[in-house]
């Protein structure tokens, strides 16, 4: 398997010079190809392929633009590859042969935006605390881990907080952790990060909420000044940090999350969220936004893998909060503010997270009670009726009738009376 190793890098201030160039012919071969296609389509003619595109945007642009052979040349071919990429999973993905959400065509790179060069084969070497790119010379790199094996590729990233990095693509065999026998439910929320069928409870990191004042406060500032000066640029910057800050204190958050339970458990369970359409709700969109669920199923999910775990996730529409995670009786929608209830039918008394938790898991790896669960749900209607009675209405003789039925077939299953029966008279001597 692939894996990714980034490092911080530290140019000095003739590489970051050099490296803004680089960027910035990689940006141009990309543009200036991706505009000829746009063109060649306009006019209904076919995309060229790739060796077509280095022919004409570098080999021969070369000859005209002398600035473009100021920079190594590998990373401009990877830029003409990495836009014939993602023209094919366009492509691939209008006809329907590609998984997961649609994907749109390339688009132009921006100035603005996050920068990257990629290397690839021999032409970069490593040492120990530099390492060499062509034409940029030995740059300062922190290894805050050991390089597992050679890498195979090298991309130099700029974030939009301007820091440096290096990020290295390595073949990895999995390493399989020993089994521990256990398995987790997870409950994903708003209140708590996760809830695990344990009844253990994980808070959320939310490093934006706690930043946003100061980043109102920036906005503010940036808002005030005047488009194209270099104040406005100083506090685009100063803003770009901060985004920067939140995102490395979510992102720590969640791996130390998922690495911690993917060390523990043999099979971890999540629910499949919708996660692209609550955000579209405005009034939870920044709080879920913050949370960065999906990201923990990523992550989770890529470490399971490594790790040789399962990882499973249910169906969306499974009625995990509504069920009694003890009887199996179904109680019905719940509010989101509703956080703890007691279950109408066997009276046990539930934290509505932990209860979601423990019903994810059960998804997968149903408890042997089956039996009793389908009894407790058939009996469930005497219960109800006695509840009727005691609010009291109109339908009071119905339900008698329905009760009296009921009863005659409780003298029947009598012989194996449950405990849970017990319990729900007791509960229903609390409603009195
Ligand atoms: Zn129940």
């Amino acid at each position: 398997m692939k894996a990714r190793y980034k490092y911080r890098i530290y140019p000095n201030h003739v590489q970051i010079k050099k490296f803004n160039q680089l960027f910035g012919c990689c940006r141009y071969v990309w543009n200036q190809s991706l505009a000829h296609c746009n063109q060649l389509y306009a006019n209904g003619v076919k995309k060229p392929s790739y060796v077509d595109l280095t022919k004409q945007f570098i080999t021969q642009a070369k000859r005209e633009l002398l600035w473009l052979k100021e920079v190594a040349s590998t990373p401009l071919q990877q830029s003409l590859k990495d836009l014939d990429q993602a023209y094919q999973n366009f492509f691939q993905s209008c006809k329907g042969k590609r998984k997961g959400i649609k994907v749109k065509p390339p688009r132009f790179k921006s100035r603005k935006s996050k920068q990257t060069a990629r290397f690839v084969g021999a032409n970069y070497k490593i040492g120990q605390d530099k390492i060499y790119l062509p034409k940029v010379g030995k740059i300062k790199i922190v290894w805050s881990r050991k390089l597992p094996n050679q890498p195979t590729s090298l991309t130099i990233i700029r974030d939009s907080a301007h820091r440096y990095f290096a990020s290295f693509v390595v073949e990895k065999s999995a390493e399989h952790l020993l089994k521990s026998g256990n398995s987790i439910g997870i409950d994903l929320g708003i209140s708590t990060f996760a809830t695990l069928n344990n009844g253990d409870k994980i808070k959320a990191s939310l490093p934006l909420k706690n930043n946003l004042k100061k980043l109102a406060k920036f906005q503010r500032k940036f808002a005030k000044t005047q488009p194209g000066s270099k104040r406005r640029e100083r506090r685009r910057l100063k803003i770009a940090k901060l985004h920067a800050k939140i995102k490395d204190i979510r992102i720590d958050f969640l791996h130390k999350l998922s690495t911690d339970l993917v060390r523990k458990y043999d099979t971890i369970v999540l629910e499949d969220l919708n996660v692209s359409g609550m955000v579209r709700n405005r009034k939870l969109a920044k709080a879920i936004s913050d949370l960065g669920w999906r990201q923990f199923r990523t992550l989770t999910e890529a470490k399971c893998d490594k790790y040789g775990r399962e990882f499973r996730v249910i169906d969306r529409w499974e009625p995990t909060s509504q069920k009694c995670s003890c009887c199996g009786f179904k109680g019905g929608k719940k509010e989101l503010n509703v956080r703890e209830w007691t279950c109408l039918n066997c009276g046990t008394f539930h934290d509505r997270d932990i209860n979601a938790a423990v019903n994810i898991l059960d998804v997968i790896q149903p408890k042997t009670k089956v039996e009793t669960v389908k009894e407790t749900v058939a009996e469930n209607p005497i219960q109800l009726s006695l509840f009727d009675l005691v609010a009291g209405g109109q339908s009071e003789t119905q339900n008698k009738t329905r009760s009296r039925r009921k009863s005659t077939r409780k003298k029947v299953v009598d012989g194996n009376e449950s405990s849970t029966r017990l319990e729900s008279f007791v509960q229903l001597s609390l409603f009195d």
